[in-house]
């Protein structure tokens, strides 16, 4: 019989944020594939579980991945942590979870702390439709081009940032967007100085260009407005039935198109075209 792959979050600030199944998860597994060894090894002397680690992180993915596999294929448990947060948002993990799925494995994700959503749920911006961006990159080009993929993007947005490129981002997004966009940005999440800044694109570029950006944040960016398209007028209905008429429709035909393109009633564009 195969093992399984548990997907465990761990605090993103707090340790008591850890839960209890979490806790037993942990101390149940065969062994721990962890992001950093000494980032975990921390967390579990706190938890008191003394258990086998595994290092699993960018740079060494692609060959201990398949390790990991064979040894579920083989019969033994897998837990998964990243440094903080929900594996496989936003880390290596994502991989590992492919990679077990591909191999017919089950994987179980433990719900628990997510820097993403517990962003998302305090900053104050619509949560009713969001999509997650990620981290954007750090080449100029890149970024800019993200970044006017999602001009027109209605849906709040959620980035990750480090500190050291948040200037950056901010002057990319507000380049983008507009400065007076809305953005929360939601720094030190569960630790002791966390914050919420409710503020414009510019409003934070002008605040982080005066006090350098320190800690881990979380950008919450508004969607576009809506575009309204203005209605049409009889007027423009009387010139379109007239260039139709003019490529060859019959009258007739011209304001029954002309109505469906400029969504007009019939009799509208019919009294708007008697002059032609
Ligand atoms: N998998 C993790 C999760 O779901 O929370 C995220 C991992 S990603 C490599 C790390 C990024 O998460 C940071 O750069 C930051 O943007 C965000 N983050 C993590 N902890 C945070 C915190 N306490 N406060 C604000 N942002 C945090």
């Amino acid at each position: 019989m195969p093992g399984m792959l548990y997907l465990v979050p761990t605090p993103i600030g707090n340790l008591s944020d850890i839960s209890i199944r979490c806790k037993e998860t942990l101390e149940n597994a065969d062994f721990i594939a962890a992001e950093d060894t000494r980032v975990t090894l921390k967390l579990l002397n706190h938890l008191g579980i003394k258990k086998s680690l595994v290092s699993y992180y960018e740079h060494n993915k692609a060959f201990k991945g398949s390790v990991i596999v064979e040894r579920i294929l083989a019969g033994e448990t897998c837990a998964l942590v990243s440094d903080a947060g929900s594996p496989a948002i936003s880390d290596p993990g994502e991989d590992l979870v492919k990679e077990c799925a591909q191999a017919g494995i089950t994987v179980c994700a433990i719900p628990g702390p997510c820097a993403a959503i517990t962003a998302l749920s305090i900053s104050g911006q619509s949560t009713g439709r969001f999509c997650f961006e990620g981290f954007l990159s750090t080449a100029k080009k890149s970024r800019r081009e993200h970044l006017e993929a999602l001009k027109t993007e209605q849906r709040t947005m959620i980035f990750y940032e480090a500190p050291h490129k948040l200037l950056a981002t901010l002057e990319s997004m507000a380049e983008a967007f507009g400065g007076d966009r809305p953005i929360s940005l939601c720094r030190e999440l569960t630790k002791l100085h966390e914050e919420v800044i409710r503020t414009t694109l510019q409003g934070a570029i002008d605040l982080y260009t005066q006090q350098p950006p320190k800690g881990e944040f979380v950008l919450i960016v508004a969607g576009a407005e809506p575009v309204v398209e203005e209605a049409a007028t009889p007027e423009d209905a009387a010139k379109r039935v007239a260039q139709l008429m003019e490529s060859g429709f019959s009258r007739k035909d011209a304001i029954k198109q002309t109505a469906q393109e400029l969504n007009l009633p019939k009799n509208v564009v019919y009294d708007a075209a008697l002059n032609i």
